[in-house]
């Protein structure tokens, strides 16, 4: 398979990380028999310094001429003090309207070997754990009619959460099909006893669930399953929820996984097309000291095999490469819990680990 990836490394430890996730692709590349092409373009703070704007359109064109995008972070200390329209993260929210990414992917995976760094009981995590957290990114009450008004002198705002069916379908649709792709059990995250927009919400994902009848599905509100994924987290697989519902609860969930560092995430449109990149920013305290922990930035690369290259083998490949990697004891700093089995590696080294295992 020839497949061509724009690479936006961004900026912090967004090119340490980035480049490890490159080694780790090509590893497969070499494994499995692909050829990967990289075109690598500027985004964020950098670009702001080389162009003056956060998002070149070069950028976005070599995104649309791609086949997938792989973003390391954006953002720093030194673009703080610019105006919010101006910023680095503008980049980020122009990829998403300009490349047409309605839905967000966020795994929560606990690997068994990382244990220890989970907040949860250990018999509530026993084996590992993971869900997928499918949330409607471009729509809803980000988006909706906001405004801070005065009515008889007293100041008041509103922010207005409204979807389409158009919006609920396409998003639930591609929940079902994730949920193909895992346990096949999706729950339907919504506050139905009370919002308009959640009653047509349930109503929706209940109509197209008739097309996945392979799959299971079931409705809980949001402020129960807040309490049931701290409470008993392995009752989920994949969690489809609204913009604002799936922005906290996708929070919530990552605290499971130990690190922010381990952490990937994409962001899909109506095809196959998807950015790829870690959750965490770009980490200006730890830039360019090879101490960040690369495996959030690999495990993106892996979902873009996923989901956009339908790479099932290859990406498993990664994931497995990943896991034996934590079970032999290695971690980067952020992992270390102090036990003496342990070997502490550097950003470059972690990568290049990996990547062994792989080939
Ligand atoms: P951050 O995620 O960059 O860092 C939070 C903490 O986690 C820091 O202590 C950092 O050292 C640590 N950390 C993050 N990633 C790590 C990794 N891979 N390995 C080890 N430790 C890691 O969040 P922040 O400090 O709030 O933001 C820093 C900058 O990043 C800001 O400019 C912010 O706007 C930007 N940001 C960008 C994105 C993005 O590009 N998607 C997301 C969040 C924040």
């Amino acid at each position: 398979m020839n497949m061509n990836i724009a690479v936006i490394p961004g900026d912090g430890i967004g090119p340490e990380v980035t480049n490890e996730a490159v080694k780790v692709l090509d590893a497969v590349a070499d494994r499995f028999g692909h050829n990967f092409y990289y075109r690598n373009v500027l985004a964020g703070g950098c670009a702001i310094d080389a162009y003056g704007t956060a998002l070149p359109k070069e950028t976005l064109n070599v995104c649309k001429n791609s086949d997938a995008v792989l973003l390391g972070a954006v953002g720093g200390e030194k673009w703080d003090t610019l105006p919010g329209d101006r910023r680095p993260e503008t980049a980020l929210l122009g990829l998403r309207k300009e490349l047409g990414l309605y839905a967000n992917l966020r795994p929560a995976m606990l690997f068994s070997a990382l244990a220890e760094s989970c907040p949860l009981r250990p018999e509530l995590v026993a084996g590992g754990l993971d869900i997928l957290v499918v949330r409607e990114l471009t729509g809803g009450i980000y988006f909706g009619k906001k405004a801070t008004e005065k009515k008889d002198g007293v100041r008041f705002a509103y922010d207005v959460e409204e979807y389409s069916e158009t919006e609920i379908a396409r998003i639930a649709r591609t929940a079902f099909e994730m949920a193909r792709l895992r346990n096949k059990q999706v729950t339907s995250v919504d506050k139905a006893n009370v919002l308009e927009s959640s009653r047509l919400w349930r109503a929706v994902v209940t109509d197209i669930s008739a097309d996945y009848p392979d799959i299971k599905l079931n409705h809980l509100y949001v402020d129960n399953t807040a309490m049931q994924l701290v409470r008993a987290p392995k009752q989920f697989d994949v969690i489809l929820t609204s913009n604002i519902f799936g922005d906290i609860l996708s929070d919530e969930a990552s605290q499971i996984a130990g690190s922010i560092g381990m952490l990937p995430s994409a962001s899909l449109n109506a095809g196959d097309f998807g950015m790829y990149e870690p959750v965490h920013g770009s980490a200006p305290d730890i830039a360019g000291l090879n101490k960040a922990n690369p495996m959030a930035a690999i495990l993106s690369a892996s979902m873009m095999l996923r989901y956009t290259f339908k790479l099932t083998k290859e990406a498993d490949a990664i994931e497995e490469a990943v896991k034996d990697v934590l079970n032999e004891g290695y971690r980067t700093a952020d992992l270390a819990s102090g036990t003496d089995n342990e070997r502490i590696l550097g950003t470059a080294e972690a990568g290049s680990i990996i990547a062994e295992y792989i080939k």
